[in-house]
């Protein structure tokens, strides 16, 4: 079998992409790779100065739409919502803001398939910035560690606070699964509703989109009915 990350790159290569113009992608979500697409340098700044830097822009994106910045409800928006853009909804951006995961050891040798589902996610779309949320559900088979069940929420809290495309958050969280817990035996679905597609454009409140990532074992068609039956109950 491939390495997972040749065996994502491929699936996802993005030179595919590159017949098409930004207008003819529109509104279409399309994914060109795992890694969240960064610029050289993107922590050059401190998240001070990055705060200083989005609040004027952010003022003066408000002031081209004609608001007027002197008026006290809307006087402090721009710093807010620098404040918010770095320290809360794209923090997880910054590699130094992920979590300390410690493994135990798996004393009690279960050595079946443990699944945490309904674990809730705000993220936001990277084509629009209006927010993406819904659940995760995960689940693995220990490898002889174990991970604390809250360390599973704090990874998709993550990954979750960037600007994100669905493939994208599924595949990060399952990369780094793989990862931390050693094990290829990992599976993540993500159930999510896009604020782009319902609140704008097409609205569509009812859709959702469903991702998913099965690795080792849970390539099976026996081994995903039976995490689909836990996820149904
Ligand atoms: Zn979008």
């Amino acid at each position: 079998m491939k390495p997972l990350e040749t065996m994502l790159n491929t699936q996802f290569n993005g030179t595919e992409l590159n017949h098409f113009s930004d207008h003819e992608i529109g509104d279409d979500h399309l994914y060109t790779g795992i890694e969240t697409p960064m610029k050289a340098g993107a922590f050059l700044l401190s998240d001070e100065e990055k705060k200083d830097k989005i609040s004027l822009l952010f003022a003066e994106i408000m002031d081209v739409l004609g608001l007027d910045l002197t008026d006290d409800s809307l006087k402090g928006t721009p710093s807010r919502v620098a404040k918010m853009y770095v320290d809360e909804i794209f923090s997880g951006l910054n590699p130094v803001n992920k979590p300390k995961i410690a493994l135990f050891d798996n004393k009690y040798k279960y050595n079946q398939m443990l699944v945490e589902k309904n674990i809730t996610f705000y993220s936001n779309c990277e084509h629009h910035f209006v927010p993406i949320y819904g659940k995760v559900h995960i689940a693995y088979v220990s490898s002889g560690k174990v991970i604390g069940l809250s360390k599973l929420n704090r990874i998709v809290q993550y990954f979750a606070q960037r600007p994100q495309v669905q493939e994208r958050l599924t595949n990060q969280i399952a990369r780094d699964l793989v990862e931390i817990l050693g094990t290829e035996d990992v599976a993540v679905i993500v159930d999510a509703k896009h604020l782009c597609v319902s609140s704008r454009g097409i609205k569509d409140e009812s859709s959702a989109t469903i991702t998913c990532y099965y690795g080792g074992i849970f390539n099976n068609n026996e081994k995903i009915a039976e995490l689909q039956n836990y996820l149904k109950s």
